[in-house]
């Protein structure tokens, strides 16, 4: 057959010859050793935090390397296309600090590589497609989608591998007067590679992450222009990272399955393979169960979930850290003070089997970071999620810096060398001193009957001074819990607890709960100089009411 005049029919007009592309891309003038690297998202308008996970090991590896990070988008599938998603993706990423250095919008990069939207690229692909159908390693085909899914059904009953191969890859044999018979008659068609493979035979392959592992050879006759001539992933994947010089996949576990059809692609267009590491999946747990995090089931595996909840975006990237490299957590341990950019990131290092995500240990993370914050950067940390994502009142809290500092020196205890770690995200947080601000609810019970606690609330009152210093503000609580049949001091209680109806911190429990709606908050004494003497007096009142 002739495969020219074929491919002309095909693909019909001039496209560059090939190694004019060679020539637009050159190789990368860059040190030794150096690695490029790219995250390659689908602009579906859902970046998670799997995207997070591998962007932040590629941007690392690129990084300590020397190298280049780029961001292409892969918007082949129109279908999915979400507006937008790009500038969300680009949003997400600088959030959690992962910075590129060249690609899809990134503003003063020169972008050599460009475009880095593949929707662009369209006339590449065609121009490669072309050059495999001239040299006979790629076809027309005119199987219909229920042709297709007859065949399916069949292999399936048959218990054979499922797919477009040997003996089932029947427009693979049309004649050269099939084929122009149904160019002829219009017939939509999509172009598919010739496998030369045999998945009888295995080969040994070195994953960066996995290590040595064995793959079966690709024998699917794998469609790589859709009937649009849009390429699929497979097709642009191995064009793009060829020509955008890419000398370092990292991506997802879930495209082991398909590596064997981008081996094979790699070697049919005659480029040199890049090195792949294929990132182990996160998991959770899930009762007795570990299973992958899943878009439907978990919240939290949506990136905007965390700038929604507040969280430190740093807390997150320290958790990715400590998932992606085993040695991170041991390091950060010893240098928590030192840039995240100092830790020697290794491809070594990274996890062969799925990693554990879990949110609690985000939590302690979270809670860790935040401790390690002045109150004044936490003040803006919290005021531009309030700005962003908080109630019309919580955006009132940070209105008045001078107070709201006030609240997180005492909230944060800035001043003690041990600082406390009751913030964990900025939503959380927020809220957790809502009662400074008027947003009280009572979200404790006090554990005194009502004729008790009225009994301390009004002896409290009476002898209430603001003015008074912590020291005479305790003794006076003390006096009063003794007078109230309480111990004054914890010792005596615990020597004779049959003796008393409680102890002093009972009763300041009751002034605590009446005063923040809380049982556990940091100083109250602090707490009642900070809302002033009007305030503390009205919350005191109206606690006698509940
Ligand atoms: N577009 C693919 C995805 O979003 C990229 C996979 C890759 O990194 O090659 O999963």
């Amino acid at each position: 057959m002739d495969y020219r005049k074929l491919a002309e029919r095909l693909l019909p007009g001039e496209y560059p010859a090939l190694t004019e592309y060679e020539e637009r891309y050159p190789l990368r003038a860059l040190g030794k050793g150096a690695e490029v690297t790219r995250l390659a998202p689908s602009p579906t308008g859902f970046i998670h935090l799997g995207n997070l996970f591998v962007a932040i090991a590629n941007e690392r590896i690129a990084h300590r390397s020397g190298g280049v990070m780029y961001l292409r988008i892969e918007d082949t599938d129109l279908k999915r296309k979400v507006d937008g998603a790009v500038e969300a993706v680009k949003n997400a990423l600088r959030y959690f600090d992962v910075r590129f250095d060249e690609g899809a919008e990134i503003e003063g990069a020169e972008n050599a590589y460009g475009p880095y939207y593949q929707r662009e690229r369209a006339e590449i692909y065609r121009a490669y497609a072309k050059d495999l159908i001239s040299r006979g390693l790629a076809y027309p085909c005119f199987c219909t989608e229920e042709e297709l899914s007859a065949l399916r059904e069949k292999q399936t009953a048959e218990k054979k591998i499922t797919g477009y191969y040997g003996e089932y890859a029947v427009c693979r044999n049309l004649t050269e007067e099939q084929i122009y018979a149904a160019l002829d008659a219009g017939k939509p068609f999509v172009v598919r590679l010739r496998s030369q493979g045999d998945a009888t035979r295995k080969l040994n392959f070195h994953d960066e992450i996995k290590g040595d592992i064995v793959v079966t050879e690709n024998d699917q006759d794998v469609v790589i222009l859709k009937s649009d001539g849009i390429p699929t992933y497979h097709f642009a994947h191995a064009i793009d990272d060829h020509l955008m010089r890419t000398t370092l996949v990292i991506r997802g576990e879930e495209w082991l399955a398909s590596l064997p059809i981008h081996l094979e692609l790699f070697d049919a267009l005659g480029f040199r393979r890049p090195k792949y590491g294929h990132n182990c999946s996160l998991m959770k747990q899930d009762g007795e169960t570990r299973r992958k995090l899943s878009k439907r089931k978990d919240p939290e595996l949506s990136l905007e979930f965390y700038r929604k909840e507040g969280y430190f975006p740093r807390a997150v990237k320290v958790y990715m850290l400590t998932l992606l490299n085993s040695n991170f957590e041991e390091w950060y341990r010893k240098n928590p003070e030192k840039p995240l950019e100092e830790f020697p990131f290794s491809v070594g290092k990274m996890g062969k089997s799925g990693a554990l995500f879990d949110l609690s240990k985000l939590n302690d993370i979270s809670a860790d970071e935040l401790s390690r914050l002045s109150a004044e950067e936490t003040f803006d940390f919290l005021k531009d999620w309030a700005d962003e994502f908080g109630s019309e009142e919580q955006k009132g809290y940070y209105s008045d810096r001078e107070y709201a500092l006030r609240v997180l020196n005492l909230c944060m205890g800035t001043s003690g060398k041990k600082r406390r770690k009751d913030f964990r995200t900025a939503k959380q947080a927020t809220e957790s001193m809502a009662y400074f601000f008027g947003g009280a609810v009572r979200t404790d019970d006090y554990r005194v009957d009502r004729e008790t606690r009225i009994a301390i609330l009004t002896g409290f009152a009476e002898s209430y001074d603001v003015s008074d210093d912590a020291q005479t503000w305790f003794s006076k609580v003390k006096a009063l819990a003794g007078s109230l049949g309480f111990a004054a001091e914890t010792k005596d209680y615990k020597a004779n607890p049959e003796a008393y109806r409680g102890n002093v911190s009972d009763v300041a429990e009751v002034l605590r709960i009446a005063v923040t709606g809380r049982a556990n908050t940091p100083d109250l004494w602090t707490i009642m100089q900070i809302l002033g003497e009007e305030e503390t007096r009205s919350r005191l009142v109206a606690a006698k009411e509940e």
